[in-house]
């Protein structure tokens, strides 16, 4: 059989491309690992996308209402009435959507891993046996190793970072605030943040390396001896070109659609998604990275902060926290702040111009790079 669409990948993303086009076009997904989840990933998705999305809510396992910042030094707090992002567990967001897009009539090749194209079709492998999957339009949401970016010739001069996330026991009494520790002291690549699951287990985790991690527990006065699951994986900060070549599209961190500020990747490549389901009905996929513009304006953004981030010191960056931490600026974080758009958070702050005054002061670069 010929499908419409074969998207190579079954992580969030592509799972969730599944589902929108599911009914509509004959679909294959094909999957290299037997079961999903497993991925190193805290799972934090902003509530408002999260909505609109319309993501199954029997993936939350906890919500959000806040945050906590703390440097070396101090500290500020930000918090609504409404939860603003939620921790899910990937294993049973994946096997929803899953579940949705095969009960609209998609066909899910699990244990099946793409190994290349040849002829125009996507040459599979499921144990010992090799095979062919033809269709109209392949779609690469493999992630950001991504063998179909390979074999487009896509390429990228991205700064690839290793996460490490560790689920940890303790005590977590404040469970709907996540903690974000900005100390380059401890890590200069990358903020440690931590997540309660519930109040006594929470997903702890950073950029950089293993021992990092392990001294940012010690820190927080939690035990090695309690972790009870341990997952690395990488990201890619930056662009990765082109999206599109013949048939061929890349999606999510396939197409490295991730934020640089946080290294979330699961609702920029939804976004994406959605675009590319329109180039497909218009049967032109030339036009869906034109359709990512937003995206892709947000992409540069939060790598001009990176950026900015990488090039400050510890000393800037508490003065730049006593200046979050005064009342105007938190009120402008808690009118302005959107989990998923941070340019509009960050030109909300850079937009006062008492703020601003104050923060050139610190870093005159900033205008550089932000404004
Ligand atoms: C430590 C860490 C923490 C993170 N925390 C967050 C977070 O809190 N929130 C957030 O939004 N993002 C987070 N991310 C990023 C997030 O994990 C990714 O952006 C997200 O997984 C992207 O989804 P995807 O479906 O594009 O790719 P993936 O989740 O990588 O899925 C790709 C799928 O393709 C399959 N595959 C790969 N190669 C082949 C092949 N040859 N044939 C067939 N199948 C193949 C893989 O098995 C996998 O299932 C984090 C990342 C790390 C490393």
């Amino acid at each position: 059989m010929k499908y419409d669409v074969a998207i190579i990948g079954g992580g969030p993303v592509g799972n969730y491309l599944a589902d929108l086009l599911a009914g509509e076009f004959n679909i294959a997904l094909i999957e290299a690992k037997t079961s999903f989840g497993g991925k190193a990933c805290t799972g934090i998705i902003g509530a408002e996308s999260y909505e609109k999305l319309n993501l199954p809510r029997e993936a939350i396992l906890n919500e959000f209402t806040g945050a906590v910042f703390y440097s070396r030094i101090q500290s500020f707090e930000i918090k609504r009435k409404t939860p603003q992002a939620y921790i899910v567990d990937r294993k049973v967001l994946e096997k929803s959507l899953a579940e949705r897009a095969i009960k609209k009539g998609a066909e899910y090749y699990m244990g099946t891993k793409f190994l290349g194209f040849k002829n125009g079709k996507a040459l599979v492998q499921r144990f010992n046996e090799r095979f062919e999957i033809e269709a109209d339009f392949y779609v690469g949401a493999d992630g950001v190793s991504s063998k179909v970016a390979q074999e487009i010739g896509a390429k990228t001069e991205a700064e690839f970072l290793s996460g490490y996330e560790v689920e940890v026991v303790g005590e977590f009494p404040r469970k709907d605030f996540v903690e974000v520790w900005v100390n380059k002291d401890i890590n200069d690549e990358f903020f440690m943040w931590v997540a309660p699951v519930n109040e006594s287990l929470a997903r702890i985790g950073t950029f950089g390396s293993y021992d990092v991690l392990m001294r940012f527990l010690r820190l927080k006065l939690l035990n090695e001896t309690k972790i009870i699951e341990i997952k690395a994986g990488n990201v890619g900060l930056g662009f990765r070109k082109p999206w599109v070549k013949g048939n061929v599209a890349l999606l999510g961190d396939a197409a490295l659609q991730i934020k640089p500020l946080t290294a979330g990747g699961i609702v920029y490549g939804m976004l994406c998604a959605h675009a590319l389901r329109h180039a497909i009905r218009k049967n032109d996929l030339s036009i869906y990275e034109k359709l990512c513009g937003d995206i892709k304006k947000q992409i540069a953004f939060g790598l001009r902060v990176r950026r900015l981030f990488k090039a400050l010191d510890q000393e800037k960056i508490e003065k730049l926290f006593e200046i979050l931490s005064s009342k105007e600026a938190i009120d402008v974080i808690e009118n302005y702040a959107d989990f998923d758009d941070h340019r509009k958070t960050i030109t909300a702050l850079v937009k006062q111009p008492r703020l601003l005054a104050k923060a050139l002061r610190i870093t005159p670069m900033l205008l550089r790079y932000l404004v």
